[in-house]
């Protein structure tokens, strides 16, 4: 069976490791995390990146950072992982839902004017498969009405948008380096800070509500609790193995944009004839490969597709369900407007195998299991 996905594995590893374990300091920011912190930092051109436990506890960070209460909104697509809402349910926020765009399967930034209310607070764009939203006009809306942007750059590490990192545009960006993302240490995160505005009371809220991090810079002579906060360190032994990757980006993002490339090209007689729609990226979006999806007919035609491929050899997996269909997501939200694309386009999507170091015999089967199936 070839595999949906295997994590990445870059081979320096488990020296980075070995390294961590012998340098007797395995808790949060060590050598490893600072390394890591520091490339983004340069490659996102970004004030500051923190090393975090999960995208997910990025995206909580933020919401606290924001101080987002009972009663505030936040604008998001329904078409993400439950990590972009929770994080804002978590603090007592009611979520308004924007329809996407057909294209990108991002949110549709011609529609989230009319979700603004007096209410709103944040919006948080998700970068679909690593494809950037249309951030100007993003970021503009947000201008003109005084709200945050808090992107969710998960899938979006080492991915563009008119020459900028995804995660290093909007007040806050979220990036997650789980074992399904392009470059993993098993569960981790980061959150990136395009200025200085939330960097102090990040680091305090990381560390358990303590200024912890300005005692080790010798700011202060005593530690102490000084605002509410949680524990979103991960270990140094994580860090080191993410950082074996991230010093190896490039020859995985080739890798995985090769991978995909080829898709592409093979698949593209399929699209000529109508039979299916491949992704779509902008201009002025450089993407990472993160996936690789075919758009069915429908979900009837998606499910005979999946179960074609399993039968064949080959994982094939759907993605999403909207968040405004789910029994939460009705109970903490509400759509804004009209639901033209999230639900049709989502139930139609396929993602293929793609990860790094997929061999070229797995992806020839993979494509030739789909001509089979038309
Ligand atoms: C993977 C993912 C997350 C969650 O990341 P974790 O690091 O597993 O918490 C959040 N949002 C999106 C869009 C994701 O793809």
């Amino acid at each position: 069976m070839i595999k949906f996905n295997v994590p990445p594995v870059v081979g320096g590893e488990l020296n980075y490791i070995e390294q961590a374990v012998k340098s007797q300091k395995i808790c949060g920011d060590g050598e490893f995390t600072k390394k890591c912190n520091k490339w983004i930092e340069e490659k996102a051109d970004v004030t500051k990146a923190l090393l975090t436990t999960s995208c997910t506890h990025s995206l909580e960070m933020a919401a606290i950072l924001l101080d987002i209460k009972e009663g505030d909104e936040v604008i998001l697509p329904s078409y993400t992982f439950v990590s972009t809402a929770n994080a804002f349910v978590l603090r007592g926020a009611k979520l308004k839902f924007v329809d996407i765009r057909p294209d990108t399967m991002n949110i549709n930034e011609k529609l989230i004017e009319e979700a603004i209310t007096d209410k709103t607070k944040a919006i948080v764009p998700v970068h679909y498969a690593g494809v950037g939203c249309e951030m100007d006009e993003i970021m503009a809306i947000a201008d003109a009405h005084n709200l945050r942007v808090v992107e969710d750059a998960a899938q979006g590490v080492n991915a563009f948008y008119k020459g900028k990192m995804l995660g290093s545009i909007g007040d806050m960006g979220c990036y997650s380096f789980h074992e399904t993302k392009n470059y993993s240490m098993g569960e981790g995160g980061a959150t990136l800070f395009r200025d200085d505005t939330f960097v102090e009371n990040a680091e305090i809220i990381r560390e358990k509500g303590t200024d912890r991090s300005k005692f080790f810079r010798g700011q202060v002579d005593k530690y102490s609790w000084v605002e509410m906060g949680s524990s979103y360190l991960p270990s140094e032994l994580n860090a080191a193995y993410l950082y074996a990757q991230l010093e190896k980006a490039d020859e995985i993002n080739d890798n995985r944009l090769a991978t995909w490339a080829t898709y592409f090209q093979e698949l593209k007689p399929l699209q000529e004839q109508g039979l299916i729609e491949l992704p779509y990226v902008p201009d002025e979006c450089k993407h990472n490969a993160h996936m690789f999806y075919v758009k069915l007919k429908d979900m009837a035609q998606r499910t005979e597709f999946i179960n074609h491929l399993k039968d064949n050899g080959v994982s094939c997996v759907f993605h999403y369900v909207p968040l405004h269909s789910s029994s939460a997501g009705k109970r903490f939200g509400e759509f804004s407007g009209k639901d033209v694309y999230t639900t049709r386009e989502s139930e139609r999507l396929a993602r293929l195998p793609m990860y790094y170091s997929m061999t070229e015999d797995d992806i020839a089967k993979t494509i030739d299991t789909i001509k089979k199936f038309f």
